[in-house]
């Protein structure tokens, strides 16, 4: 099957699951010939990156660019203008810089909390139950738009262990949608997008399942 056809089986089962549910094609490593292979269909919202200088090689104004790796505030000054929605706003000191360069140049930047589902203590991401401290903290920066929630599970978990953090951060996400505004939820990759989607994903992150495995 060519990116295309993948991408078209993909959007099938999801719609299956969850009519609302996105995807964001997640394009570390692969060429721009493949995310236009995939642009091109017509069935993905956009695509995420995982480093800036590889977002900023790759990039075309034509569609929509996600940030949706660890970002160290040393790049932060990179994406206004380029990204939609960074995924992965994990730390107030990153909050203090995109504030900053965004305001600068006049723009808002839309941010997705990251959850640390696991505890991981080297992975980033804010824990479940900080969410809403971690949110009133941000209040004081007023070029910082928080449209929700993303999480990524933690690679030893068994389907029914995501199952459970999926359904965590979904009840999170619902609790605070609209005090907030909220409108993306950004949970699910190539091992467990239907899941996710089936527990109240509404944009599934997927690479592998679409370009193949990554060499
Ligand atoms: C790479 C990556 C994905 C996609 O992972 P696959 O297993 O290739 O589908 C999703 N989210 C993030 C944050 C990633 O780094």
């Amino acid at each position: 099957m060519n990116i295309a056809e993948k991408i078209a089986l993909i959007a099938e089962k999801i719609k299956e699951v969850n009519p609302c549910a996105q995807i964001l094609a997640a394009t570390k490593t692969r060429s721009v010939e493949e995310i236009r292979e995939a642009v091109g269909t017509g069935l993905v919202a956009g695509v995420g990156e995982n480093r800036v200088r590889e977002l900023l090689e790759k990039y075309s104004p034509d569609f929509r660019w996600d940030f949706i790796g660890r970002l160290q505030t040393n790049k932060a000054k990179y994406l206004p203008g380029k990204v939609t929605l960074i995924h992965s706003l994990d730390r107030l000191s990153l909050a203090s810089v995109l504030e900053k360069e965004y305001a600068k140049r006049g723009e808002v930047c839309r941010v997705l909390i990251e959850i640390n589902t696991g505890k991981e203590p080297n992975k980033g991401g804010v824990f479940l139950e900080e969410t809403e401290s971690f949110l009133e903290r941000l209040r004081e920066f007023g070029h910082i738009e928080v449209k929700g929630l993303m999480a990524v599970t933690p690679l030893g978990f068994s389907p029914a262990q995501s199952e459970k953090a999926f359904d965590a951060v979904y009840e999170k996400y619902i609790k605070l949608a609209d005090g907030y505004n909220f409108n993306c939820l950004s949970m699910g990759m190539s091992g467990d997008y239907l899941v996710a989607a089936k527990h109240g994903s509404n944009l599934v992150r997927i690479g592998r399942a679409i370009f193949g495995e990554r060499l």
